[in-house]
């Protein structure tokens, strides 16, 4: 389990909470499948489907 959400994080762009900057981590284990994508903050508790892209 560990190990998929590294993989998945992997193929991902970083994505940054709007409110904090901080990288988000994946709310559902099934985001961009049969759901939209939602996003956690740690730092802030922030969670919602708006994430900002790091541009690399
Ligand atoms: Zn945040």
């Amino acid at each position: 389990m560990d190990n998929d959400v590294k993989i998945k994080r992997k193929l991902f762009s970083t994505k940054l909470c709007p409110r904090c900057l901080s990288p988000l981590k994946m709310a559902t284990p099934l985001a961009g499948w049969v759901t939209p994508a939602e996003y956690y903050c740690e730092k802030c508790g922030y969670r919602g489907y708006i994430a900002l892209e790091k541009a690399e």
